[in-house]
């Protein structure tokens, strides 16, 4: 009989995609631990690009210089970093760390409007999927399932309630002294979810065959159980 074996080590690409603030990175970040995996924070990417225009004053109060970003598209080089001191990788931009800056509120406010724009999506997804030819990685974002890696061995799309989220995220920023009015951060989710639900370009929705994970009432525990029973499966199906 020729049937294949089944190979317990297989490498996994895993999506996890869904809405501002839920915690996709820090689970994201979880998974790939546990499983030695690449982990890669697409967001970062557009926060990343979104640095770099408003630095170049391409984006701002006078509007957007859509001109000014696809001339200097080529020029955004991002990498990530492994940091042994904290033991997490760090988003560099043209080779400057840039990892606390792109979590910025005013970064935050203005990155939608960037990671609307086509060019800057076809160049991020080239990235991304660049990354992705190793297979054992987990990524984070909007469109990894339905549009990076759709045919991704995991997909998940990750929920929470507005003010359970609104509240991680001020908890957050607390935590790095950054104090912020809780009814402004949650607005600004709010516009977040708008917005990436309704642009015209990889909108952000669940992949037919992703798992939906509502995380409002479950610690980074219990969704690491509730993953790995996800792998196993997967791994005694393939
Ligand atoms: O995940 P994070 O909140 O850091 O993402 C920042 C922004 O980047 C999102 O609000 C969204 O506009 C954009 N994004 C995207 N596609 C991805 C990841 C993020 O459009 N795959």
């Amino acid at each position: 009989m020729g049937g294949e074996r089944v190979n317990m080590e297989k490498r996994l690409t895993i999506a996890i995609d869904g809405y501002s603030s839920c915690g996709k990175s820090t689970f994201a970040k979880a998974v790939a631990k546990e499983l030695n995996y690449i982990f890669i924070d697409s967001g970062a990417m557009y926060r990343t690009v979104t640095l770099f225009c408003m630095r170049e004053k391409f984006i701002g109060n006078a509007g957007l210089d859509i001109h000014g970003i696809l001339k200097e598209l080529n020029n955004i080089n991002i990498d990530f970093i492994f940091n042994p001191d904290i033991n997490e990788y760090e988003t560099f931009l043209n080779s400057e760390n840039v990892e606390n800056e792109i979590r910025s509120m005013e970064v935050t406010a203005h990155v939608s409007r960037i990671s609307q724009i086509p060019e800057v999506r076809t160049r991020m997804v080239e990235l991304q999927r660049q990354i992705g030819i190793y297979k054992g990685i987990v990524m984070d974002g909007r469109d990894i399932g339905t549009v990076v890696f759709p045919d991704a061995d995991i997909k998940i799309f990750m929920t929470a309630s507005v003010d359970i989220r609104a509240r991680r995220r001020h908890d957050e920023l607390k935590g790095r002294g950054i104090i912020i009015d809780f009814e402004e951060i949650k607005r600004t989710i709010i516009a977040r979810d708008i917005a990436d639900e309704n642009r015209d370009i990889s909108p952000l929705r669940r992949a037919d065959d992703a798992i939906i994970l509502d995380n409002s009432r479950m610690t980074v525990g219990e969704q690491m159980v509730w993953i790995k029973q996800i792998i196993e499966k997967k791994r005694n199906d393939s």
